[in-house]
């Protein structure tokens, strides 16, 4: 057998090994269980150069950064219309923006409402990088924008940590890493495919096809921001869906559903019922563990408990992380303790719930959610409301968990 990614079973799926491939014969696709798994087109062709392998984070026990100095900061983009339309502060947003002015591309992720998708896409303007606003939680797919990066140009890339810890072996290997800024976010884990279309699917049974969707909404506030969104395709509307100049509080949806709401995309997936495998075994870049130059994610945590815009935690990683960051006059950014920054983060994997196996199974059939939901997940919540109520009594008094 060659020695290639085939030998891997459930990786990350985060495509840099499609880039990297001389080649060319590895793609990523869905997998039956709804997550983006490389695939050999054609084993015969591959010529066991092992560069797939070198690339890939999920063949590595350790990160591809050494990143033993970590400054970390509160943020937030000093405009509030950008505020308001990104997940957390914003900071994100305008670190492509700085970067895509002095003239590098800027690689993000958009939803793609056909394909029922997020995909990373490559921008070359503000104006196109405005989709790349929001978080989008599914798993990216990343083959095609990952192969079109020239790699003499300059780039920001990001994308989740897994993404990034491959994206950084695959600049290093080619001696590039000067051209790069790397930007990734703590990352609770993704959800299957298969959840996502279901759910997709039901509320377009409701409301039509969908012509935008967001995760986030701040309607509510910051605090209560996971809020689905999912308004019917209206040519109307494309400008202010893709232009961050506009703002969105103004504008009615027409489906709305707040995780606090009882919404079941946020309860399945915030509950880790069917996130990706790989997700509960290997993930190893909770709260410091990155390979990128900067790290962004939501400043939980008692500092800023009042704020319903918006403030990110931001953590510097590299030399090229901190001149961009003291740069960044767009935004406001203030040292925090590393404590601070991290505060409300899940801090380790959590455990594959007995539960995975079955609901994966039942997921994409002609079934509805809500029927999922009561069969499967219902039950097992009430045999772990023990351990569930014990959590929240550590919340309450300010200490970590005891379970995961
Ligand atoms: C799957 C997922 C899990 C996350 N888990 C956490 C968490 O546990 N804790 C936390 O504090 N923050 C988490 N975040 C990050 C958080 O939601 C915000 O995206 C982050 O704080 C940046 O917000 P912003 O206001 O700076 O900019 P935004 O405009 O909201 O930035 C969004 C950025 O995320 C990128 N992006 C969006 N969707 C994806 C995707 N599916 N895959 C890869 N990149 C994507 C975009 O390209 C853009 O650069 C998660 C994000 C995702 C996508």
């Amino acid at each position: 057998m060659k020695d290639n990614i085939s030998k891997l079973r459930d990786c990350y799926g985060c495509g840099v090994c499609t880039a990297v491939c001389p080649v060319k014969i590895i793609d990523l696709k869905e997998n039956q269980d709804g997550f983006y798994s490389p695939v050999i087109s054609d084993e015969d062709k591959c010529i066991n150069c092992g560069l797939c392998l070198k690339v890939c984070a999920f063949n590595h026990k350790e990160l591809a950064l050494d990143n033993s100095k970590p400054q970390s900061f509160a943020g937030y983009s000093g405009s509030d219309i950008v505020r308001q339309r990104c997940s957390s502060g914003g900071v994100g947003f305008e670190i492509g923006k700085k970067l895509l002015e002095k003239g590098y591309k800027a690689c993000g992720v958009r939803y793609d409402v056909e394909k029922e998708r997020a995909e990373h896409f490559i921008a070359s303007n503000v104006e196109e990088y405005t989709p790349s606003i929001g978080s989008k939680y599914i798993q990216s797919f990343s083959q095609v924008a990952f192969t079109s990066i020239n790699r003499k140009e300059r780039y920001l890339v990001s994308g989740t940590p897994c993404q990034i810890d491959s994206f950084r072996r695959y600049i290093r290997h080619f001696k590039i890493e000067e051209n790069f800024i790397l930007l990734d976010f703590f990352c609770h884990g993704v959800p299957s495919m298969l959840l996502w279309r279901d759910y997709l699917h039901e509320v377009e049974n409701k409301v039509g096809k969908a012509g935008f969707v967001a995760w986030r909404n701040k309607t509510n506030g910051w605090h209560d921001s996971w809020n689905m969104n999912i308004d019917p395709a209206d040519p109307k509307d494309v400008d202010w869906h893709n232009s961050y100049n506009i703002n969105i509080m103004g504008k009615k949806h027409f489906y709305q559903s707040r995780w606090k709401g009882g919404d079941l995309f946020y309860k399945i997936f915030l509950g880790n019922y069917c996130l990706n495998k790989c997700c509960y075994k290997s993930c190893k870049y909770k709260c410091f563990a990155s390979s990128a130059d900067i790290r962004i994610g939501d400043l939980w945590g008692k500092a800023f408990k009042d704020d319903n815009l918006g403030t990110n935690a931001v953590i510097s990683f590299t030399d090229r992380g901190n001149t961009l960051l003291e740069e960044l006059s767009e935004c406001i950014l203030t040292p925090v303790s590393d404590q601070t920054c991290v505060e409300g983060q899940m801090d380790k994997c959590p455990s594959l719930p007995l539960i995975y196996r079955p609901l994966l199974e039942a997921l994409g059939k002609e079934v509805s959610l809500r029927d999922t939901y009561n069969r499967i997940i219902k039950p097992y919540r009430l045999l772990t409301i023990p351990k569930r109520g014990i959590n929240l009594i550590c919340y309450k008094i300010g200490v970590k968990p005891l379970f995961h």
